[in-house]
């Protein structure tokens, strides 16, 4: 179908899964990939047995940066049903990223089926307890072989696989979080809402520096006053105060996540007074001051939910909910959870079935 070629490997034996999943540690034992040209478009769609790629040394997107990438989930329910969240939202954002970074689209449909058909391919390593998950990560980059600063002219595409465990083995804990006035992650109008490597590059000294006073993640500001609240390294933020939930509005400088999308709509499902707005730091600290915070949590795929027991401005040091994790948070992980494992009406249709489970 599709004009999609098949060099699989037949397994003999179920791979057996190590207990002990962590994060994009393991691979399945295959991958999709297809290549684009100006006259072709994107043709060679493959899929083949993971391998090491075989590259130029001057392959541009190495030099340049010129590549973009997802990250989403598959999940095998508990009547089988193997189903993904939301992928014709990821594949929109990546095809987002594309256009600001000068590469082409993919056609959603068409990725979406390649998608479908790989994790059908390598399902045996599709983990089912709860919080378990395949973590997909589709990407491209630019494959031109020349050294002078120009949009490649020829692109791979790729989709790989990857069985995670629960972000939070030992329970859902909160996290401490350090706000980060030193360095910036990334810029509105430059590639802040782009998920691309060199954002991440941009990310690391600072969110290793939280990590030598203890810190589990940063908490970006804006790249130009410093003054407003962004998002954290791989999460949106969402903070709520006693009469509203507020979430930093989509500025162009932070990510616009799949998740964040996903939990402002359960909010306003729930009656909650949901707001997309600039947060400062100073309006945080003073209604912080006043009593008014009731809880803060990230949003993301990896983690899903992420409750923030700590956050550190400066020298101020503030609790949250006294280190304990927040009732809302609490409640929204529970209920993503069950989501994805077909415990909880999927009144959206957020997700996709791969295959029917027996
Ligand atoms: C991926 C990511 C997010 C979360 O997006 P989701 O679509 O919810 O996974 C938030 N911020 C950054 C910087 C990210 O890379």
């Amino acid at each position: 179908m599709s004009g999609f070629t098949y060099n699989i490997t037949p397994r003999t034996e179920k791979p057996e899964l190590p207990t002990t999943l962590g994060f994009g540690q393991y691979f399945t034992d295959h991958i999709f990939e297809m290549d684009y040209s100006p006259e072709q478009g994107w043709h060679n769609m493959v899929f083949r047995p993971l391998a090491n790629f075989s590259m130029h040394p001057a392959t541009m997107f190495i030099h340049y940066g010129q590549a973009a990438f997802e990250g989403l989930k598959a999940f095998r329910q508990n009547s089988g049903d193997i189903v993904l969240f939301r992928p014709d939202k990821h594949f929109e954002r990546l095809n987002n990223s594309s256009r600001r970074l000068c590469m082409p689209d993919v056609d959603i449909n068409l990725v979406t089926e390649a998608l479908k058909e790989l994790v059908k391919i390598d399902k045996d390593w599709i983990p089912s307890k709860a919080g378990e998950s395949l973590y997909i990560r589709p990407f491209l980059f630019g494959t031109d072989a020349v050294l002078g600063v120009k949009p490649s002219k020829n692109f791979k595409f790729v989709l790989l696989l990857s069985p995670v465990g629960a972000y939070y083995p030992e329970g859902f804990k909160p996290v401490k979080i350090l706000i980060q006035d030193e360095y910036v992650r990334a810029v509105r109008k430059g590639l802040g809402e782009c998920k691309t490597p060199g954002n991440y590059a941009a990310s690391l000294l600072g969110a290793e520096i939280a990590k030598q006073e203890g810190y589990t993640q940063v908490l970006w500001l804006d790249a130009i006053e410093l003054k407003n609240i962004e998002e954290v390294g791989t999460m949106n933020i969402f903070v709520a105060f006693k009469d509203e939930v507020v979430t930093p509005q989509l500025t162009g400088g932070i990510l616009s996540g799949i998740t964040r999308m996903s939990v402002i709509q359960i909010l306003k499902d729930r009656g909650y007074n949901v707001r997309e707005r600039v947060l400062s730091v100073d309006e945080f600290i003073q209604r912080y001051n006043a009593g008014e915070v009731t809880d803060v949590f990230g949003t993301g795929t990896a983690a899903i939910i992420t409750s923030v027991g700590e956050l550190k401005y400066k020298d101020t040091i503030m609790p949250i909910n006294n280190g304990q994790v927040g009732e809302l948070a609490q409640s929204l992980f529970t209920y993503l959870i069950g989501l994805h494992m077909g415990n909880e009406v999927d009144r959206h249709n957020w997700l996709q079935l791969v295959e029917a489970g027996r």
